[in-house]
């Protein structure tokens, strides 16, 4: 399979090099060149032969069907649930999904463990090293290093805001014993971090030296692997020839729910796609308004979806544009400028209206959906989770079936949990010492020079 950027000026690549690519050079973000029909499988399979045989047009014969299945059998085994993505009944047609049962507990695990898995694959076939730069508020960091924390050929560097960052998501990412793995705590804010490593992507002969990467939300490769678990949530649910499925998603950079969207372009029996928002809610006015806007970003009980622009957005604003990347380059540029993009009624009526659904909700909401659902059902939900439960209550009929994504933990979030509903939820037995375990980190100043010779010193180069 070949992959194009939605931007159109980029070079057309195959799989492996749109893995280790990340964005493209055109500052778009790479897709499939056709979509692929995927029929749905046996609800018998484990997750990880699903995984392999949903992948495998994407991947096409870049990898051999045999070692792909290896390689997410690695990556799965990981997984403290057999099942790797659960459901739970809530009651007549309603389910949770549960993607938290990985490593570091949030969704962001079942990508990333297998890109993990893909790059050590591909760079070791090539003799290459890479060293993969990222800056972190919180999630993504820790489910990055997990991911890669035993590749051989993948050294990592992640950036985050010294004292801004939970203790147990600090300690997620600084007591990982892995020699390759580098936490740096930077004496400024995520936006300081965020900059160091643009700055650093932007100095082309270091970012050669040094083979930079990325693995944040834009890389093809995470986008992928999300779709695996739409098909098999329909496949458990037996429901691949009756009513089609929605999907209540809490969303921030649009990654999980264009996983969703595209598992119902592939063929699975996808019915609605429910978009859940805190207070941060350019998708939801986009779904009142037909236009994207900016606005400031506010902090909230959700912070892994506290974002001001969905960045993978843009790979449906490309469908929505008859895959006319110089159009859509157009229009992100005017959106850069103007801090306004607008689609026609026709786009919106093809593309939107018929699938997408909306919904936000303030953190008086999330505590609220927290205390009933442990009310009614005894189970703790993290608050992520519930302002996807706020939106399924919102957006669906009763007799429609919808599952709705349960991506982090409820001890990731305890003080949270423990504020609307009066229990701590524990923290599962491989972290229970998390607290106390030794950690291993880097103090740098906000400073570009002092940051690559750090990076320069752990370089995979070496
Ligand atoms: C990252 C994250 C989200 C948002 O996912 P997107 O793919 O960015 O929309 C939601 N919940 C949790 C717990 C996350 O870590």
């Amino acid at each position: 399979m070949n992959y194009v950027s939605t931007r159109g000026a980029a070079p057309t690549l195959n799989f492996c090099d749109t893995l280790l690519a990340g964005l493209a050079n055109d500052g778009g973000l790479y897709v499939p060149q056709t979509w692929p029909t995927v029929a749905h499988g046996s609800p018998d399979a484990s997750f990880a032969v699903r995984a392999a045989q949903i992948l495998a047009p994407f991947v096409g014969d870049e990898i051999p069907p045999a070692t792909l299945e290896a390689l997410c059998r690695r990556a799965y085994g990981s997984f403290r649930d057999p099942l790797v993505a659960p459901l739970r009944e809530m009651g007549e047609n309603r389910w949770l999904l549960e993607l938290f049962h990985g490593p570091t507990l949030a969704f962001k695990d079942v990508a990333l463990q297998l890109i993990g898995q893909l790059f050590d694959h591909v760079l070791q076939a090539r003799g290459e090293r890479i060293t993969v730069v990222g800056a972190t508020s919180g999630d993504t960091g820790s489910a990055a290093i997990d991911g890669v924390k035993s590749c051989r050929n993948v050294a990592m560097v992640i950036l985050y805001p010294q004292g801004r960052i939970s203790e147990v998501q600090r300690r997620q990412m600084t007591t990982v014993d892995a020699a390759n793995v580098h936490a740096l705590a930077i004496d400024g804010t995520f936006d300081d971090c965020q900059d160091l490593v643009k700055a650093m992507f932007n100095d082309a002969p270091f970012r050669a030296t040094h083979h930079l990467s990325a693995v944040n939300s834009i890389n093809w490769a995470r986008v992928m692997a999300q779709v695996v678990y739409y098909y098999t949530a329909i496949e458990q649910l037996h429901a691949v020839d009756s009513a089609p499925v929605s999907f209540s998603v809490p969303t921030g950079n649009f990654g999980n729910v264009l996983s969703g969207w595209i598992a119902r372009q592939l063929g699975a029996n996808v019915g609605h796609l429910i978009v859940g928002s805190n207070s941060n809610d350019i998708l939801t006015r986009f779904f009142e308004t037909q236009q994207i806007t900016t606005a400031p970003v506010v902090p909230t009980l959700s912070p892994s979806m506290d974002i001001g622009v969905s960045s993978n957005f843009e790979r449906l604003l490309f469908e929505m544009n008859g895959r006319d990347g110089v159009a859509t380059a157009d229009q992100i540029a005017t959106f850069r400028t103007t801090g306004n993009l607008a689609v026609t009624a026709d786009q919106f009526g093809t593309w939107i209206r018929p699938i997408f659904r909306g919904q936000r909700c303030s953190d008086a909401q999330t505590t609220a959906m927290i205390a009933a659902t442990y009310r009614d059902h005894g189970v703790l939900v993290d608050p992520h989770t519930a302002v996807g439960l706020v939106a399924t209550q919102a957006c669906a009929t009763p007799d429609e079936p919808v599952v709705t994504l349960a991506t982090a933990h409820p001890a990731k979030f305890a003080d949270a949990v423990e504020h609307a509903t009066g229990v701590r939820a524990e923290l599962p037995e491989h972290l229970a010492d998390l607290l106390t375990r030794p950690e291993r980190f880097t103090s740098v100043p906000n400073d570009l020079a002092a940051v690559q010779r750090f990076v320069a010193s752990v370089s995979a180069t070496r």
